[in-house]
């Protein structure tokens, strides 16, 4: 199928000036940006999304984990403007939804934080540019690009892949064996019910050692026993980095200089994120549950688990066991570069992958590179663009950092709009 038969932008036969792949922070606030500040039209703009809701995988894992405030500060959130979500907490009446946190700016709470990203959406009529269907290749032809999804193709100049923090999530080698009925799930399946979770008659272990495990410990917490289990001591951080990190200055020097799709860079980063550590707030509240009595906080490791009648049988590193449990693993996601989108868009459009498979990005532009060393006319957003928007890329403020490449890159300081296709292609 061409173009001009497939699904295509306003003018007829004209690809949309940008498909965005993924409709969660990321590919709203880029969304955001090329209709505000980048002068699109609701037309030349399409966001690919499998659920009915631009931002739901978001909210659907904050809720899922019992998360209350976000950790980031007030002025990273999905619009244009840094105080937009201060104001919208002054115009509401809801400025003590702005939490105080020692030595750092305040943290929207989540409702504060979701009530204000809608309102962006809102405003900005972005839900017009949904497009509620999943992409599932990526390929060329002459000037354009199709993204393939079961229904149609989408013709599009540029395509950005927003596609979050991984596709599936992880779960350790002694899990995989236990039979599909046993009391085993994971705090990212979809249909992960912390209320009904909170029913189990015996121990829920909480496995993990980060935010996502702490928050969620705490919450069930609330209503029943819960062991939280860590394979290393729970270490504390206020931020996932040091701040400094949100500078592209700083990044062209530290990460920038050293070469793209490189270990070297891979490392950086690694050692700049504070990754499995939970902030202190959050210590706080695991600190006063364990005070009450129904959490306790446990290092250590699980090795087999064998589904008996009331829940499971575990067995420990340590040699000791524990019976009639449930577990919920808050173990993360696997890497992005293994979503099979990205595989499959590396293969046909012939795009080079570095380490750990993670795109070659233009610093500059963030535009994929070629195998052949020209540039694509494929951007990326969030995780994936770690190796070039440095330790904050899969944050909310990641993308506005993406944004501002994307509508205003070095070369062309103050163009106000995305570089034309043509200078962006090989
Ligand atoms: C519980 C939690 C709390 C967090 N708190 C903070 C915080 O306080 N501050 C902060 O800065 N960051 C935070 N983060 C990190 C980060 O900001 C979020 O993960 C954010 O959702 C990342 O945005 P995203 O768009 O990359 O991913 P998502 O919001 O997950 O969106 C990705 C989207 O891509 C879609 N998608 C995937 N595959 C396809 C496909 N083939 N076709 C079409 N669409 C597809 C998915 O359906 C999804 O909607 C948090 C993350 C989590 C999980």
């Amino acid at each position: 199928m061409t173009v001009g038969q497939g699904d295509t932008g306003s003018t007829g036969r004209q690809p949309y000036e940008y498909v965005i792949i993924g409709g969660g922070i990321h590919g709203t606030c880029l969304a955001n940006y090329l209709l505000a500040d980048g002068g699109y039209s609701h037309d030349q703009v399409r966001i690919v999304e499998p659920r009915d809701e631009l931002l739901a995988s978001f909210e659907r894992k904050a809720r899922q984990c019992g998360m209350e405030t976000l950790r980031s500060t007030f002025v990273q959130h999905i619009d244009t403007e840094p105080f937009s979500l201060e104001s919208f907490a002054e115009g509401a009446g809801r400025e003590a939804e702005l939490v105080a946190t020692d030595d750092y700016p305040s943290r929207p709470t989540l409702d504060l934080f979701l009530d204000h990203a809608r309102s962006v959406v809102d405003r900005a009529d972005i839900d017009d540019c949904h497009r509620q269907t999943r992409a599932v290749g990526i390929d060329e032809s002459g000037d354009s690009l199709h993204v393939e999804t079961p229904e149609t193709r989408l013709g599009a100049g540029r395509v950005i892949l927003a596609l979050g923090l991984g596709a599936e999530p992880t779960r350790p080698k002694w899990a995989t064996g236990v039979s599909e009925d046993a009391p085993v799930t994971h705090v990212w399946n979809d249909a992960f019910d912390p209320s009904a979770a909170a029913e189990f008659d015996g121990e829920t272990y909480v496995i993990g050692g980060g935010i996502t495990a702490g928050q969620l410990a705490c919450t069930l917490s609330e209503r029943t026993s819960v062991t939280l289990l860590s394979r290393h001591q729970l270490e504390t951080a206020l931020s996932e980095a040091d701040p400094y990190w949100l500078n592209w200055r700083h990044l062209e020097r530290e990460l920038h200089a050293l070469p793209p799709g490189s270990q070297a860079r891979h490392d950086r980063i690694r050692t700049a994120r504070n990754d499995a550590t939970i902030p202190p707030y959050v210590e706080r509240r695991l600190d006063e549950a364990r005070d009450c009595g129904p959490l306790d906080v446990r290092i250590g490791e699980i090795v087999c688990a064998h589904a008996i009648e009331n829940g499971l049988l575990l067995r420990f590193a340590d040699g000791t066991t524990d019976s009639n449990a449930q577990v919920i693993l808050a173990t993360g996601l696997d890497p992005v570069p293994e979503h099979p989108l990205v595989r499959t868009a590396a293969e046909s459009l012939s795009l080079q992958r570095g380490t750990n498979g993670f795109p070659v990005l233009d610093d500059r532009t963030l535009a994929w590179q070629r195998s052949d060393g020209g540039t694509s006319p494929v951007y990326v957003s969030g995780a994936l663009a770690e190796p070039s928007v440095g330790p904050f890329a899969r944050n909310v403020i990641g993308a506005r950092r993406v944004a501002e490449r994307l509508l205003d890159p070095p070369d062309h300081a103050g163009s106000g709009r995305a570089i034309p296709r043509s200078s962006g292609t090989s």
